[in-house]
């Protein structure tokens, strides 16, 4: 079980983020950022999550400022 956490103001919507999550837990969120981007939203209703780090090894942006796994 695992959960991220992700920097709104520092996301350009680019969506590769939830592109690559192979538990598909991220999405654009309906609110917008400072910058006017639907920035990414994490939600893992089920505890999904793998903390497999790989939506965050994959922002060009490194928005993805945590990963947690346990
Ligand atoms: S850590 Fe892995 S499973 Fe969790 S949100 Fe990122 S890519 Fe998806
Ligand atoms: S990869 Fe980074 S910049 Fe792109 S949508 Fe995901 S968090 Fe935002």
């Amino acid at each position: 079980m695992g959960r991220i956490v992700i920097d709104k103001e520092s996301c350009k919507g680019c969506s590769i983020c939830m592109e690559v999550c192979p538990k598909h837990l991220i999405h654009p969120s309906s609110e917008t950022n400072a910058h006017g981007v639907n920035f990414a939203e994490f939600k893992d209703a089920k505890n999904e999550c793998l903390g497999c780090a790989i939506c965050a090894h994959s922002c060009p942006d490194a928005a993805i400022t945590e990963v947690y796994k346990s």
